[in-house]
């Protein structure tokens, strides 16, 4: 197996490292060291042959793509040697298999630190997301909200989406059906993504808990507490380029500001290097029906549009 590394001048491998490791587990450590250090799409590593392969393509580099900060996953490019990962998924290439569970194992929960690059193919997203709503979400029993719900609500959309809708919790629409946003505020939120340009499936939507807080109160802190890594490990599968909170509780938790919507919304926030725009909640947006409050909304969504340079239209 070959390894074109690039990036030796900048200090972050040491291939005798690699070698002591073996050559897949050593080689998704520099990856994921490249990632930390500055962004996959700077990583200039080119892994060569199938076992490999896999990982050269999870980091977006070995195909000339290095330089892109964000390019959707084409499936029958995904594998190293003409091969797809339907094949390496299916056990075909046993280095291609045994790179991807650990790459798995050592993204997901990988820390705080910033994300960037366009992280794992899409197939790899839906499988992630998909096990974590199946074998974890559906069952789940971490907190009290699991006494009263119907179903959980683990959230949709796009697995490769620029924008990720994060709302507070399920309500009574949403318990019933098992998906977010369906009721009054769900029809808001789909006219205010069309009034981006964008369709529902287009974006992702979740909320910082997965199941109805009874009488649609406000999730008490230990059950966001509870929740909320689901939300994270969601977010650092799809690595969105804008997150965009909905009401007060998602941009507290997002931002770690305690202060009121007024003086969040409107203005560019961070979390773990991506971009964040706090707005109102389209239920407030409907029990506060003002010329004020839409103008606002509709501002703080013209400058998410602005920055993935969307053209929009108005409903
Ligand atoms: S709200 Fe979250 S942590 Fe609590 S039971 Fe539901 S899924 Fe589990």
């Amino acid at each position: 197996m070959a390894l074109e590394v690039g990036a030796v001048g900048f200090g972050f491998y040491d291939l005798r490292a690699v070698e002591k490791e073996g050559p897949i587990k050593g080689r998704i450590r520099l990856w994921l060291q490249g990632e930390r250090a500055m962004g996959l799409s700077a990583l200039a590593v080119r892994m060569v042959e199938a076992g490999a392969g896999f990982v050269a393509e999870a980091a977006g580099v070995g195909r000339g793509v290095v330089g892109k900060t964000r390019e959707r996953a084409k499936p029958r490019e995904l594998g190293s040697s003409g091969e797809d990962s339907r094949e390496m998924a299916a056990g075909e290439c046993k280095g291609a298999g045994e790179a991807k569970q650990a790459v798995v194992a050592m993204f997901v929960g990988g820390g705080d630190g910033p994300i960037s690059g366009p992280g794992l193919p899409r197939e790899e997203k839906i499988r992630l997301l998909s096990a974590m709503d199946e074998k974890e979400v559906k069952g789940c029993r971490k907190c009290g909200l699991s006494e009263s719900r119907t179903h959980t609500v683990f959230g949709e959309g796009d697995r490769e989406a620029e924008i990720f809708f994060i709302g507070e919790g399920p309500g009574e629409s949403e318990d019933l059906s098992g998906r977010p946003f369906v009721g009054r505020a769900g029809q808001k939120l789909d006219e205010m993504i069309a009034a981006m340009g964008l369709r529902r499936d287009e974006v992702f939507i979740a909320n910082i808990v997965k199941c109805r807080p009874p009488g649609n109160r406000a999730p008490a802190p230990e059950e966001t507490g509870a929740c909320t890594g689901y939300l994270v490990r969601q977010l650092e599968i799809v690595r969105p380029k804008v997150i965009v909170t909905l009401g007060l509780p998602a941009a507290r938790y997002i931002t770690k500001l305690e202060l009121s919507m007024g003086r969040m919304r409107g203005e560019w926030h961070t979390w773990r290097g991506i971009k964040v725009m706090p707005t109102y909640h389209p239920s407030y947006i409907l029990r506060n029906y003002s010329m004020e409050i839409r103008k606002a909304v509709w501002s703080d969504l013209q400058k998410v549009m602005a920055e993935l340079g969307l053209k929009g239209k108005r409903v």
